[in-house]
């Protein structure tokens, strides 16, 4: 059994960390994710983008420098310009992040399936001070990847992330750059291959895992991921604050079609909604285990990415069978 598996059987050592950990994250969201537009450019086969029934629309830049202002003022110091939707197809995409930058400051990041990313917006973005870029791509061969990530180009994605690469070293900024693929059925074969042949050139090789998306695409992929439930509050709902195009405020980045709406930053702030009656009373079914009183929760296999953390082990979760 690990050392921290360990120090969290001790009931006084779980619930002195949680008091801590949740004083601290009701204060502000450790991160911010603001979509910028949720129109794509694709149609993977693992996402819940073919379920979406609202407007495709573009965040206008006064409310995006709103919620930029107000991630300033309240400390939140990770920034993601990205949620359903590809954000590279935003025109104002630079000036959104040189906007954060100089007035959220923090680490601003996106993730992005790369197709658009000319050598002449990765200079923009390079320019603007992007921190973090995680380019998609969901195989190593042209044939799975095509199949996957259906509409977009094997081979120009694969050029524009190394032309982004390059770009990076000559201009000596220091981005970060991380190259990801979900494990599924589709991909499970060739994610050796994937790692051994990205290794040597990103930062960082991701792994993820599969999600079911509200019980919406499990049935696409022989890894479906939704057959476990939780065995702790689910961390998302203090941990980050999600921000449809629209300026509404979702319940976490799962929520994909905006079902369950905790706030609005047209015309609330942050620290209104973070700590406001919606959410709190969403976190009181998840603290009393009651995550079925909320049919989106319910639908949700969110559990899998906790398994094993800190997180859940402050709730006494997942100590029973490892300390067996
Ligand atoms: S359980 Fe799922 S749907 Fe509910 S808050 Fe967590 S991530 Fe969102």
């Amino acid at each position: 059994m690990n050392l921290k598996r360990k120090l969290f059987q001790i009931a006084p050592v779980r619930e002195t960390a949680r008091r801590i950990s949740l004083t601290r994250r009701l204060q502000r969201p450790v991160k911010a994710t603001i979509e910028v537009t949720n129109a794509c450019n694709s149609s993977c086969i693992m996402c819940p983008r073919q379920h979406m029934t609202r407007r495709i629309g573009f965040m206008e830049l006064e409310l995006f420098k709103k919620i930029i202002d107000d991630c300033g003022r309240c400390g939140i110091r990770i920034i993601q310009l990205f949620n359903f939707g590809e954000p590279l197809i935003h025109p104002e995409l630079p000036e959104m992040v040189r906007y954060t930058k100089a007035h959220a400051g923090g680490r601003v990041q996106i993730s992005t399936n790369a197709a658009l990313l000319s050598e002449e917006k990765a200079q923009a973005l390079l320019e603007a001070g992007i921190d973090r870029i995680n380019i998609d791509i969901d195989g190593y061969t042209r044939e799975t990847y095509e199949g996957v990530r259906r509409k977009l180009s094997f081979d120009q994605v694969v050029n524009n992330t190394k032309n982004l690469l390059k770009l990076r070293r000559k201009s000596g900024k220091r981005l970060f750059i991380s190259i990801s693929i979900i494990r599924m059925k589709e991909t499970e074969g060739e994610l050796k291959a994937f790692r051994k042949y990205w290794k040597p050139l990103a930062d960082r090789v991701l792994e993820v895992e599969y999600n079911v998306w509200l019980k919406k695409v499990g049935t696409k992929s022989g890894l479906t991921n939704g057959a476990g439930s939780f065995t702790c509050p689910c961390k998302f709902l203090w941990d980050q604050l999600v921000v449809l195009h629209d300026g509404r405020v979702p319940l976490c980045c799962l929520d994909y079609d905006g079902q369950v709406v905790v706030g609005n930053m047209l015309n609330e702030t942050i620290p209104q909604i973070w700590n406001g009656a919606r959410l709190n009373k969403i976190r009181h079914f998840h603290t009393n285990m009651e995550m079925g009183k909320i049919p989106t929760c319910a639908a949700c296999n969110q559990y899998i990415y906790m398994e094993g953390s800190q997180w859940q082990y402050m709730w006494g979760g997942g100590l029973k069978q490892s300390a067996s």
